[in-house]
């Protein structure tokens, strides 16, 4: 909290820096001022950690998996980010039955932030926590599959509280969902949408889902301004707008729908958590960087993230979140 208190002061401090002695002419602040708190530092620390050889590879219910869901418990309570869940706990225990052999019991992870205007509507920022494990006396560690996006969740959670805490709260909630299973068949999901939905489906806005957003595809080696987008129009065209929209305020990053096509054979849409909410007519954006070499493989390692393109996919996402959770009426399907 003291932390945070501390970095915002530190950007209005910037802010004013030049431009005005008169505090009282000062601007309201807007998403930039919170978007500027995310910092490619602060990811790749979390990232370090998250994808080390202590984590084993985050295999689902063993012990580094463990590992996984208690380090993202401690950054949200450190930062008072609250669970959604009455009784406090982060964790939606999903019980051995549920993977049908496939892995002991997990867990998801869960944090929130109440609306100011609009509490029962909720979007959902979203990514997997698990990796594949060691094997062959190999650890995987899942550096960009997904700590990228489980990092880009927390920082991105990180900003929205700090907003929340100077009187910017968001208008409709936002749920930080981290989903378990995902390498085996989306159980994570599939438990959150089929069993056990904390917040009802309907009124879930959207859904944004990362996974790997912290490298450069070979197609784009030559310019890594860029991020594939896929879902975002196939419920609703409004989603897909204020996307484009917010990307050519702050960014202008080429936006690249080779894989939304439908009938690219690669059929990303089907195969990470967001598919879960799709099929629930809840309108999804999945954001990934394309894929590399290192794809499933155990030199997936955090070396080889590029942390300032990280950083600025990351705020592209979080300035698309602001927009969805604070516009006045949510976004429609088609
Ligand atoms: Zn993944």
């Amino acid at each position: 909290m003291k932390k945070i208190a501390l970095l915002l002061s530190l950007v209005l401090l910037f802010a004013n820096c030049g431009t005005s002695q008169n505090v009282k002419s000062q601007k309201p602040l807007t998403a930039a001022n919170f978007a500027e708190l995310i910092r490619a530092n602060d990811l790749k620390e979390m990232l370090y950690i998250y994808a080390s050889d202590e984590f084993e590879g985050r295999r689902t219910g063993e012990p580094g998996q463990k590992k996984a869901i208690e380090f993202l418990k401690d950054h949200y309570i450190k930062w008072g980010i609250p669970s959604p869940i009455s009784k406090g706990d982060y964790f939606q225990e999903i019980p051995e039955s549920f993977f049908k052999g496939k892995a002991k019991a997990s867990e998801n992870v869960m944090a929130f932030i109440k609306g100011s205007e609009k509490p029962d509507e909720v979007l959902v920022i979203s990514g997997h926590l698990d990796h594949e494990g060691i094997k062959n006396g190999k650890i995987y560690n899942g550096a960009d599959d997904d700590g990228s996006g489980t990092v880009a969740i927390l920082e991105i959670a990180k900003a929205f509280k700090t907003a929340a805490d100077n009187d910017y709260a968001p208008k409709r909630s936002i749920l930080f969902l981290h989903f378990t299973g995902e390498e085996l068949g989306l159980y994570g999901s599939k438990y959150y949408t089929e069993v056990d939905p904390v917040i009802p489906l309907e009124n879930t806005i959207a859904d944004l889902n990362i996974d790997m957003i912290g490298r450069t595809d070979p197609k784009h080696d030559s310019n890594s301004n860029y991020m594939y987008l896929i879902g975002s129009n196939r419920l609703s065209t409004e989603l897909h707008d204020v996307s484009e929209a917010v990307n050519k305020e702050h960014f202008n990053m080429v936006f690249d729908y080779t894989f939304n096509d439908e009938n690219d054979p690669n059929r990303y849409y089907y195969r990470s958590d967001h598919y879960n909410f799709a099929k629930n007519n809840i309108p999804v954006i999945f954001y990934f960087d394309g894929g590399h070499e290192d794809y499933h493989k155990p030199t997936d390692t955090p070396d080889k993230i590029d942390y300032d393109l990280l950083t600025k996919r990351t705020q592209l996402i979080f300035y698309t979140a602001w927009e969805l959770a604070n516009r006045e009426e949510r976004v429609k399907l088609d």
